[in-house]
């Protein structure tokens, strides 16, 4: 048990208490049964704000920050990120993914959906470091050998290494990078196995126009033609939409991913966060892989999101409350996760204990509005995931391990290049 003792939160000084891995109580009493037996943490100068869900993400690509910068998304792929990563392996994946992982937690993030491969040195990595994830079995069977694909396609039908913090889920890597057929088979067993879909989807007009040769309608209808369009279906990016795309995606009840600093660094374009919402599509927030961000702070996503969006919103702009609403609750839910992404009773116990005196937050005439434009990550002093810390005063453990192995494993990497 956990007592967060005078804690600023919603413009007053309040207690919350987190029992196993719950907020049990938020109130400014506290009888002497509240912190009996509990840890009692003084957070005076603190305040409590939901901590991020990064619902778009390839982990260990944080191994490829600044490797190939400033290259438009196909030939980024085709020349620099897919010739390295043939040389991938379960060492390299998990020196990128504690890495990312290190990263995410010192940036408030404690969910981070996976589109990667070796997803069982991953899984194994946010199990040890304490925080959430949906990690993926990625299906790009342009890029994959046909024993490998229905290997995939086993491991999603045994649930393998499934846990109360970590998820998997079918992820196709876009529609580019696969046939028709296995598309289809993507969503037969995402429907049989109830998991999750997501999917890399009208990132760029290159993408739009290559389907519409090839397919004579957009990305949007092609796998709304596939039955992939569903509650199910998580779809990232979603930059190049027609007013029909607007529809039939609205109608089908899956879920948009923006990831505005990666589309705006690969030359992608601009998402319409504001029409996404006006046609009922529930909209979460991703940073993308490190690669071609090339951060995972959520917090920084977060800003760089409220001026996208806003920036010819006229009077529709999103509110404070609505952007923020977008980078925590919203990718939570997306995944599954109905009950987070909230300080609330009952909630699972994911939270940012932030410093209200960090300068970013001084004078505090409106904290919200501080901590979405005026401060930045190194704000925050803990972090809480499922009712413990995985960062305490910005200690995490095993850190300069980490960022040392991650140092190696690129050198590495490149040598056999
Ligand atoms: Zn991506």
């Amino acid at each position: 048990m956990i007592v967060l003792k005078s804690v600023y939160f919603q413009s007053k000084k309040t207690n919350v208490v987190i029992k196993g891995n719950r907020f049990a109580l938020i109130s400014e009493e506290l009888s002497q049964a509240d912190v009996d037996g509990a840890e009692v943490v003084d957070c005076d100068g603190l305040a409590i704000f939901p901590a991020f869900y990064n619902a778009h993400c390839h982990a260990a690509m944080t191994l490829f920050r600044g490797y190939a910068d400033d290259k438009p998304l196909f030939e980024w792929l085709n020349n620099y990120i897919w010739p390295i990563e043939a040389k991938l392996n379960d060492y390299y994946v998990e020196a990128g993914s504690r890495l990312a992982v290190l990263e995410m937690i010192k940036s408030g993030t404690v969910f981070f959906s996976d589109m990667y491969y070796f997803r069982e040195t991953t899984m194994k990595v946010v199990e040890e470091m304490g925080i959430r994830a949906t990690i993926g079995v990625t299906i790009a069977d342009a890029l994959t050998p046909d024993w490998q694909l229905n290997d995939h396609f086993k491991f999603l039908e045994n649930h393998t290494g499934v846990s109360d913090r970590v998820q998997l889920a079918v992820m196709p890597h876009a529609i580019y990078t696969n046939t028709a057929k296995t598309l289809q088979k993507c969503v037969s067993i995402a429907t049989s196995e109830q998991y999750k879909l997501h999917i890399h989807l009208s990132e760029t007009a290159k993408e739009v126009a290559d389907c519409i040769q090839e397919h004579s309608c957009t990305p949007v209808e092609y796998l709304d033609s596939l039955g992939a369009l569903n509650e199910q279906c998580i779809a990232a990016h979603c930059v190049h939409f027609t007013e029909n795309d607007f529809r039939l995606f609205a109608n089908s009840g899956a879920s948009a991913v923006v990831n505005p600093c990666s589309n705006l660094k690969l030359q992608s374009g601009i998402p319409n966060v504001v029409g996404l919402r006006e046609a009922g599509i529930p909209v979460a927030l991703g940073t993308d892989g490190a690669s071609s961000n090339n951060n995972l702070d959520m917090r920084e996503e977060m800003k760089v999101l409220a001026l996208i969006a806003n920036v010819n919103a006229g009077d529709n702009r999103l509110s404070q409350q609505e952007i923020q609403q977008i980078a925590t609750e919203a990718g939570a839910k997306a995944y599954g996760l109905s009950e987070a992404g909230r300080i609330e009773v009952g909630c699972l116990a994911d939270c940012l204990l932030v410093d209200m005196n960090h300068v970013g937050f001084c004078p505090n005439n409106n904290v919200v509005s501080n901590w979405i434009y005026g401060a930045n990550s190194e704000a925050i002093r803990s972090v809480i995931c499922n009712g413990k810390f995985v960062m305490k005063n910005r200690h995490i453990d095993g850190e300069e391990d980490i960022v040392k192995e991650a140092n190696k494993a690129i050198a590495k990497m490149k040598s056999e290049l």
